[in-house]
């Protein structure tokens, strides 16, 4: 397009150019050609009528007009003469002559009219020649000066003549013209073609580059001076942008490689490569809306390990973070690689199944996840195992919101760890007042400690015959907001709170201060108090008694520490370590709720304890049945033999303390022999019982 236009606007320039040139040197050589034709016409006439007028003197002098009329008619060879007047000197025209340019196509009647001269009205005129625009006009003087006979004058017509002559001129120069004209649009034509093709090839080169985007592309050097230049010029920017279209290519791969990886990093839990809390609530929000819709559901599963701390603090991290990816990958394969898991963080995961699923499918599928995962991993040397607690919400029962199907989850979740190891619980409604109240008390246990709420109560512990030996410290809530509260619920809410450190604290004091009084009484008796495993747990732990101790002067000897079977087993190391300070500073542990746990019993022989305490759901079944008789009388003898004092709790019956001396228990504590009193009420009694 630009290259048409440019080409017609040389081509028109230059055509017009040659044009306007060629009209003027046609112009010119025309005037010039005029003026030369004036002048030769005018020496023409010049001459003739001098040659006449000297021709006619004697004719004119004799009057004879008829041989003047006849040298007159010799003017009849002359085209352009268009009349000639013989003038005597009194301005009277002796004799006239009408030539061809004058009559030509003229009637009678115009040529009598045109005939009829006036003589007087060339008396003025100057002799010689006169040229006006049409014609010429020569005045001679018949005979000489001083004898002067009239004069003669001739006039010749000039336009008429000139413009034949013009065009016989212009018809013979035109085919020339045309020609020139045609020569000179040709080389025009072949001289541009020429001059304008490497501009040709430019234009199309950038067109190719505009179509291709390919800026790597480079233009031949080619054409005349001024386009070499621009071509170059071109070649150095087009090299100049496929370098910042390289850079800049090399740029956006880099960021969108990290925006990749920022994604994945947002999205998904570095150690696992599972979706991570943030991204599951997104998809679990997509799955829920659309179950909403086509009124289907949702199942989310809520995955704790038991005892995966242990791993941690017993193997290393580096195992335990193995650990975790297996167990992300059997609970992925137990429920298919086409349902979303994810890890929540720490131990804890996430996964959601949709659709419609009864409980009966349900159940099937956690006992399948908890069948794969309490098989044991080998890792390294090591034989590692953990237990798995799961709680299972639907998205129908939380009305469809993400937050309330994750906390009804978890509350479903809690519910199985409470109970247990290894177990699942699905949610449902009535677990929310439970998890409410949970919460209440929760809250409400640093009020409680700063308050006085919590009072101790003590039971006593008896030989065989009766006789107090001792005392179990356990703990009173008489809340304020809540009532009376069972140590056997807030104990476990406020150890799943982290409050139990407080209570713990708060406790060992209070038995420092009481167990004056008791001691006071009789000093060979020992008090036992109830540690958490969390208490196990806690580095203060042992510098704190060590300072209660110290602080209200206590005999060490004087305390036992009864701590419960899992309480322990949930970790050997740490636990070992506190019991290992507890018996260094003289006090005497005792292993609570014997037989509830899970531990084998070889563990007894790993643990240095003093007192083994049989759970009272053993002594429960003393005489009801036999079995449950000789349950309790292998763990007496076993106990027997690994030289422990064995205490049996929850005796109520006479008949059970009977069976229970008579088997070999030493130790005996229960409703039967007293229940759990304020110290007020226990002082006087132990005064009464030891003087019988
Ligand atoms: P535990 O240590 O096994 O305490 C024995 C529980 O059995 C006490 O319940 C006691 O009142 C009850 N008991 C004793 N003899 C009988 C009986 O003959 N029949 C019946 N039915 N029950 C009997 P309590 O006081 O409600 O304590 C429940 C649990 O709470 C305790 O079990 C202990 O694990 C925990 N606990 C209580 N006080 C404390 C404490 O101060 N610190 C810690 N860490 N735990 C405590
Ligand atoms: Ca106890
Ligand atoms: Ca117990």
């Amino acid at each position: 397009m630009l290259i048409k236009s440019l080409r017609i606007e040389i081509a028109t320039l230059a055509l017009s150019s040659i044009i306007i040139v060629s009209g003027l040197i046609l112009w010119f050589s025309v005037s010039a050609y005029e003026t030369l034709y004036q002048k030769a016409a005018s020496n023409d006439l010049n001459g003739l009528s001098e040659n006449l007028a000297i021709d006619l003197i004697p004719f004119v002098d004799d009057a004879d007009e008829f041989d003047i009329q006849n040298n007159l008619l010799q003017l009849e060879q002359y085209d352009n003469v268009r009349f000639a007047l013989v003038i005597d000197d009194n301005t009277q025209v002796i004799s006239a002559y009408l030539g061809k340019a004058l009559t030509s196509n003229k009637t009678p009647e115009e040529l009598l009219a045109l005939s009829n001269f006036d003589g007087r009205a060339y008396a003025p005129l100057p002799f010689g020649m006169t040229l006006s625009e049409h014609k010429i006009l020569a005045k001679k003087r018949i005979g000489d000066f001083q004898a002067s006979l009239g004069f003669l004058i001739i006039e010749n017509d000039l336009s008429g003549p000139l413009s034949k002559s013009k065009r016989d001129l212009l018809f013979s120069i035109f085919p020339w013209v045309v020609l020139t004209l045609l020569i000179n649009v040709i080389i025009i034509f072949i001289v541009q073609n020429r001059a304008l093709r490497p501009l040709v090839q430019l234009a199309r080169f950038t067109r190719k580059i505009k179509d291709s985007k390919d800026y790597g592309l480079i233009a031949k050097v080619r054409g005349k001076k001024e386009i070499s230049i621009v071509t170059e010029g071109l070649n150095s920017m087009l090299q100049a942008i496929n370098l910042e279209v390289k850079k800049n290519k090399e740029k956006n791969a880099l960021l969108e490689q990290q925006q990749e990886k920022l994604e994945q990093l947002a999205n998904f839990d570095v150690l696992t490569g599972l979706p991570n809390r943030h991204y599951f609530m997104k998809l679990l929000d997509d799955a829920a809306r659309k179950a909403k819709a086509s009124d289907s559901d949702v199942i989310l599963m809520y995955f704790d390990l038991d005892g995966f701390k242990n791993v941690n603090d017993s193997f290393g991290h580096e195992i335990g973070d193995r650990l975790l990816c297996i167990i992300a990958e059997r609970i992925q394969i137990s429920m298919g690689v086409e349902h979303t898991l994810a890890r929540l963080g720490g131990d804890e995961f996430l996964a959601m199944i949709p659709g419609k699923i009864d409980d009966i499918h349900i159940k099937e599928s956690c006992n399948r996840f908890i069948h794969a995962l309490s098989q044991p991993v080998d890792i390294d040397q090591w034989n590692v195992q953990v237990g798995i607690s799961l709680g299972v919400a639907r998205a129908s029962e939380a009305s469809f919101l993400v937050t309330a199907m994750v906390a009804n989850a978890d509350i479903a979740m809690h519910r199985s760890k409470s109970e247990g190891r290894n177990r699942f619980t699905i949610f449902s409604r009535d677990m929310i007042e439970s998890s409410r109240r949970k919460l209440t008390i929760a809250n409400a246990i640093n009020y409680a400690i700063s308050h006085g709420e919590f009072k101790l109560f003590y039971q006593p512990k008896v030989d065989i015959h009766g006789k107090i030996i001792g005392y179990e410290a356990l703990a009173r809530w008489f809340s304020e907001e809540l009532g009376f509260v069972s140590p056997a619920e807030f104990i476990p809410i406020a150890e799943q709170s982290g409050k139990i450190a407080q209570i713990t604290e708060w406790l060992i004091e209070r038995v420092c201060i009481d167990s004056k009084d008791i001691l006071a009484v009789n000093d060979s008796l020992k008090i036992a108090l109830n540690l958490s495993v969390h208490d196990l747990n806690n580095t203060r732990l042992i510098p704190m008694i060590r300072g209660f101790l110290k602080l209200h002067k206590v005999d060490p000897r004087k305390l036992e520490f009864e701590i419960t079977e899992s309480a322990y087993l949930d970790n050997l190391d740490g636990a070992n370590e506190s019991i290992q300070d507890i018996k260094a500073m003289g006090s005497s542990i005792a292993l609570d709720d014997f037989g509830t746990g899970y531990s084998s019993l070889s563990y007894l022989t790993q643990i240095n304890i003093d007192t083994l305490k049989i759970d009272k759901q053993f002594v429960d079944h003393i005489g009801v049945s036999e079995q449950g008789s000789l349950v309790t009388q292998t763990i007496i003898d076993m106990a027997i033999q690994l030289k422990l004092d064995v205490c049996a709790e929850g005796v109520e019956t006479a008949e059970q303390h009977a069976i229970l001396a008579e088997g070999g228990c030493n130790i005996l504590q229960g409703y039967h022999f007293g229940k759990p009193e304020a110290l007020d009420a226990i002082l006087p009694k132990l005064v009464e019982n030891q003087q019988q």
